[in-house]
């Protein structure tokens, strides 16, 4: 039997299928007590472009929530509890800017508040995922339909603004120790 001279395969031509989530787009931002007290903050530059580009590659350099190509965001991906006031961070997921901007639209420039949320809705419809006339609408009413995010329906507009929100971090693992002297501290889950 003839042996074959081994082919070198560089990985980034494989097709590996990427991953398109348009549900992402439901995901809440950060509230606003913790606007200061993120990981890209606390953790600094060099962590966060680490962070970043292993999110774009993630999903070799398409949006993870409607997959086109193009430059990315990598948008921090927390898990919000209403009742208690703790948002865990999870990863970053890297998403197109208007993407981005849909899950940031309270805080996107008016004028293009109406084009975001038009982009953001088609994505959502073509996918067969409900969608409401404004984002609050529609956070409010699609997450009636989730039961795990019945919660928000109830709380979010109680709570989403309180100033006593804690950061759970436990996924990073990081050196308790470094933050002993942190002066937020005590709103840090380490
Ligand atoms: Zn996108
Ligand atoms: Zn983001």
């Amino acid at each position: 039997m003839k042996l074959l001279r081994p082919v070198k395969i560089n990985l980034a031509d494989v097709d590996v299928p990427r991953i398109v989530q348009p549900e992402l787009l439901y995901h809440f931002p950060i509230p606003p007590a913790l606007h200061r007290l993120n990981p890209r903050l606390l953790l600094g530059k060099r962590w966060w472009n680490k962070t970043r580009k292993a999110a774009y590659r993630s999903n070799r350099g398409f949006c993870q929530a409607c997959g086109v190509s193009g430059r990315l965001d990598a948008h921090e991906r927390y898990e919000l509890d209403f009742k208690k006031l703790i948002a865990t961070y999870q990863d970053a997921v890297p998403l197109c800017r208007n993407c981005h901007m849909y899950i940031h639209w309270l805080s996107c420039p008016l004028h293009r508040k109406v084009g975001i949320l038009k982009k953001g809705n088609a994505i959502l419809l073509n996918a067969g995922l409900p969608v409401a006339k404004t984002k609050m609408d529609s956070l409010q009413t699609v997450y009636v339909h989730e039961q795990v995010f019945v919660q928000y329906t109830t709380e979010f507009r109680r709570n989403f603004w309180s100033p006593d929100w804690k950061l759970d971090l436990t996924v990073l693992k990081l050196n308790k120790s470094k933050f002993r002297k942190h002066p937020e501290r005590e709103r840090l889950i380490l």
